[in-house]
């Protein structure tokens, strides 16, 4: 998003350059600024180097603004900010007031305390991450999370790599490598950042037999494209869009009648693999559903539904996991001992007590408690001299790649008024930033992603975004 210029148009060139070179002429130097005993104060709390490269960003920003609003201060609240962002570096943490639940953006899913008080308790000293207790002598990291995954999907066997890509990957590379991989036309999707399953199929070595249509694919299509090279039958979960109107796909159920009379494997990529029977239903079925349906091989993304560590998650027929396990490239994308801490402790919730998991809990929160706590939100913005603060109803998305068309029915705070785009860089600007989400012309602030316990920090840089000069420097709308 950028700023939106509203200079208004010089009548000549040359006066209005005469003019900016003069304005940027009146901005105090660095050296000036560093001179000023509240700035000194600073250099004593954060050194030299820090405050200068502050400063410097800060004048930087003055001189950009005078050229679009032609009028800035270097203030020390500017200086300080930069100090702040220099400090975290270019990641860290922010509040999630878009109301999309797996932002990939933003991280997808936040971890629950359990997983995060694992991953310190794994991560601050030594583990059994490949030691045998009982035996006394080495043990395998590959095992894990398998009894909490076997367990939770009915699977005969679990492997675990980086993220889903790897885990398509390694299966490919070690079941289709140099033959035929049948997979529909309508479920070669791009998973965002420029990123194309298919592509990602190829590196394996496998080639993709497209068969149907955009919008149709029939059993029959499938059964047509089976030859004496055919390795396995491929179905994708298509993710991020949604298929209406003349659409048609054979089903893992009727594929499976093609796939095991000639005794071919068939693997699902279920994009975010749910663990819970009753979460989003019908919308998104659970991996056993998967598993039950007939697919020998079902792979899915830890951090997305699951509400874990950035993750592959590999569940299935034994058969097809132990080679699997034993492929060279199974070492380059093996998960490291944080991920595994992580996401055993996120399993374990998922089985004893899955509202403790951010995601799952943020999905499953009423709209009454939505709703007070957005009511709370705009009545104190309101006290503070900004009237045009109003609840309104929105639909929140659940977001990485589950339930495209699914909405979440939500409500956030409305901040009409001023300009949108000034006001989310405002936020974003502010300590934590928080990313707001503008529709028709107005910043919406939905508080489902934001943790209750935030609430009071939301407010407080929220009320500094709204005092900020850029925002208001601008006329209403
Ligand atoms: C998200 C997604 C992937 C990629 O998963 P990562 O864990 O990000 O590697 C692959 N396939 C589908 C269908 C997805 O939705």
């Amino acid at each position: 998003m950028t700023v939106r210029r509203r200079k208004s148009e010089p009548k000549s060139k040359s006066a209005a350059d005469d003019g900016a070179r003069e304005a940027l002429r009146s901005l105090p130097s660095v050296g000036v600024l560093l001179g000023r005993p509240s700035v000194k104060q600073l250099v004593r709390e954060h050194g030299h180097g820090a405050v200068a490269e502050a400063v410097r960003s800060a004048v930087a920003d003055a001189r950009r603004d005078l050229l679009e609003h032609r009028t800035a201060t270097v203030s020390e609240q500017a200086i300080r900010r930069h100090l702040d962002r220099a400090a975290c570096g270019s990641l860290s943490a922010v509040l999630n007031a878009t109301g999309v639940v797996i932002h990939t953006n933003l991280g997808r899913a936040p971890l629950a305390q359990q997983a995060i008080d694992a991953i310190a308790q794994v991560g601050g000293g030594y583990s059994t991450l490949e030691y045998d207790l009982e035996a006394g002598q080495r043990g395998n990291r590959a095992m894990h999370a398998v009894d909490l995954l076997t367990a939770l999907t009915g699977a005969e066997d679990a492997l675990v790599v980086n993220n889903n890509a790897a885990a398509m990957l390694l299966a490919l590379s070690v079941w289709a490598a140099g033959r035929e991989v049948i997979v529909s036309r309508g479920e070669l999707i791009e998973i965002g950042g420029g990123f194309r399953i298919p592509d990602v199929l190829r590196q394996s070595g496998a080639r993709l037999v497209e068969v149907g249509t955009t919008n149709r694919t029939r059993l029959a299509d499938y059964a047509n494209a089976l030859g004496p090279e055919t390795a396995l039958l491929l179905k994708v979960h298509r993710s991020n869009f949604d298929m209406v109107g003349f659409a048609a796909e054979a089903s893992l159920a009727q594929l499976s009648g093609v796939a095991r009379p000639r005794d071919l494997p068939l693997f699902y990529d279920a994009g975010s693999g749910n663990l819970l029977a009753d979460l989003l239903h019908p919308t998104e079925a659970p991996v056993s559903t998967h598993l039950r349906a007939g697919a020998d091989v079902v792979m899915f993304s830890g951090d997305k539904l699951l509400g874990g560590p950035q993750a592959g998650i590999v569940v299935g027929r034994k058969r097809f996991l132990s080679p699997m396990r034993e492929h060279p490239l199974m070492r380059a994308l093996r998960p490291d001992k944080l991920c595994l801490a992580a996401l055993r402790a996120t399993l374990l919730l998922l089985r004893d007590a899955p509202d403790e998991v951010p995601v799952v809990r943020m999905l499953r929160l009423p709209i009454a408690d939505l709703q007070e706590r957005a009511d709370r939100l705009a009545q104190e913005i309101r006290s503070r001299g900004y009237d045009d603060a109003r609840v309104v109803e929105v639909h929140g998305r659940v977001g990485g790649g589950a339930a495209p068309s699914r909405t979440l029915e939500s409500c956030a705070v409305r901040l009409g008024g001023r300009h949108a785009d000034e006001l989310c860089q405002a936020l974003r600007a502010g300590a934590p930033p928080i990313i707001a989400r503008i529709v028709d012309g107005a910043t919406l602030l939905d508080l489902r992603c934001v943790p209750p316990a935030m609430d009071a920090v939301l407010f407080r840089a929220v009320l500094s975004a709204l005092a900020s000069r850029d925002v208001n420097a601008l006329p209403g709308k």
